[in-house]
C-alpha cells in the first residue's frame, strides 16, 4: 500500500466567527478581531476551543490585526498595557489548548498570527501589497519586529505569518527571525489570481524563497478566493518543496459569485487538495468550526490519510 499522507487540520476564520457570535466591528476598525482580546477575552477562549473540538490540530490566535499602536489608541493604554494585550491574544489560545488537551489527551498547537502590514492600515492593502512599492524591506522589518518580539514572549508553538501579499514583506518578516533561530513559523501568501501573489509576483518564486528559511516549517496560501486554489496548488507543486503546503482559502466572500457562494464546501475540496500536494488544510474568512468538523470527518474516512497523532511531534 502506498504511504499515507500525513495531514494536519487547521482552523477557520476568527473574525467572521466572532461576528457570527454577535460581535460587531465598525468599518475600518483599527484592531478588528484583535479588539475582542481586550473587550471579551472569554469569547475568544470559547471560539478557540470550538475549533479544537471540531478537529483542528493547530489554532491561529486573534492577533492578525493586533498592533501596539492599535491597542494604545482604541483602549487608551500605555505601551506596557498595549504589550500585555498583544500577549493576551496568544495566552487565550494557549488556555483553550491546555483545556482541550486535558479533556481529550490530544496534542494540540497554537500558531500566533502575524498579519501583513497592510492589515493594520485598514485600507485592504494586504490584498494588493501596494505599500511595498514605497517601503524598503528594512522599513517593513523594523515595523514588524516589536510586535513579533512581544508575541514571542508568550512562547507560542509557532508563528503564522498570514495574508502576506508580497515577496518583499515575506523576506522582511522572515529576516527578523534571524534574531530567533529556534522559533518555528509558517508563512502563507494572499493571491489575486491563480498564479500570482496579491502584489503580482509568481507564487512559485514566492514559496521557493520562503522555504529557504530554516525557521519555516510550512508555506502556502490563505484568504484566497476558492476559484484560484486549484491553479495555485498546481503552480506550487512545480516548486517541489520539501515542507508541507498550507491551503486556507476564504469562502469566496469578496465577490458575490453565484458559482461558489452557497455551493462551495470545504470538505468537498479535500480530495483535490491532497492530490495536488497540500497537507495542512483549513479555511479563512467565512469558514466556521462546522466546516472544519465536516472536513475532519471527510479526512478520517480516507484510508490514504494519517491524521496527526499525540505521539507525533509537529514542531
Ligand atoms: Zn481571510
Amino acid at each position: 500500500m502506498a504511504q499515507k499522507q500525513k495531514v494536519v487540520v487547521l482552523d477557520g476564520g476568527t473574525g467572521m466567527t466572532l461576528q457570527e457570535m454577535g460581535h460587531v466591528f465598525p468599518q475600518g476598525d483599527l484592531l478588528w478581531s484583535a479588539r475582542i482580546v481586550k473587550s471579551h477575552p472569554g469569547d475568544l477562549i470559547k471560539l478557540h476551543k470550538q475549533f479544537y473540538s471540531s478537529g483542528a490540530d493547530i489554532v491561529v490566535t486573534a492577533t492578525y490585526q493586533a498592533s501596539l499602536d492599535g491597542y494604545r489608541k482604541v483602549f487608551n493604554l500605555d505601551e506596557e498595557a498595549a504589550r500585555d494585550c498583544l500577549k493576551l491574544g496568544v495566552t487565550l489560545a494557549q488556555t483553550a489548548r491546555d483545556e482541550i488537551e486535558k479533556d481529550t489527551g490530544r496534542r494540540l498547537y497554537v500558531a500566533a498570527s502575524i498579519g501583513a502590514y497592510g492589515a493594520v492600515q485598514t485600507d485592504w492593502s494586504e490584498y494588493n501589497g501596494r505599500y511595498v512599492d514605497t517601503m524598503s524591506k528594512q522599513e517593513l522589518s523594523d515595523w514588524h519586529l516589536p510586535r513579533m518580539k512581544a508575541i514571542l514572549e508568550t512562547n507560542p508553538d509557532l508563528l503564522a505569518f498570514e495574508t502576506i501579499p508580497a515577496v518583499k514583506e515575506a523576506e522582511a518578516v522572515l529576516d527578523n527571525l534571524q534574531h530567533f533561530p529556534d522559533v518555528k513559523a509558517w508563512l502563507t501568501f494572499q493571491c489575486k489570481d491563480g498564479f500570482t501573489t496579491g502584489h503580482g509576483e509568481s507564487i512559485v518564486d514566492a514559496v521557493r524563497l520562503v522555504a529557504r528559511y530554516k525557521n519555516v516549517v510550512a508555506t502556502g496560501i490563505n484568504c484566497v478566493h476558492p476559484k484560484f486554489v486549484t491553479s495555485l496548488l498546481q503552480q506550487i507543486a512545480t516548486a517541489k518543496l520539501d515542507i508541507p503546503i498550507i491551503v486556507k482559502p476564504n469562502a469566496g466572500f469578496f465577490e458575490h459569485d453565484e458559482s461558489t457562494s452557497g455551493v462551495w464546501k470545504l470538505s468537498d475540496q479535500v480530495d483535490e487538495w491532497l492530490r495536488l500536494g497540500a497537507t495542512w488544510l483549513g479555511g479563512c474568512c467565512h469558514i466556521y468550526s462546522s466546516d472544519i468538523a465536516e472536513m475532519r470527518r471527510a479526512l478520517e474516512q480516507r484510508a490514504d490519510v494519517s491524521l496527526l497523532a499525540t505521539a507525533d511531534r509537529l514542531v
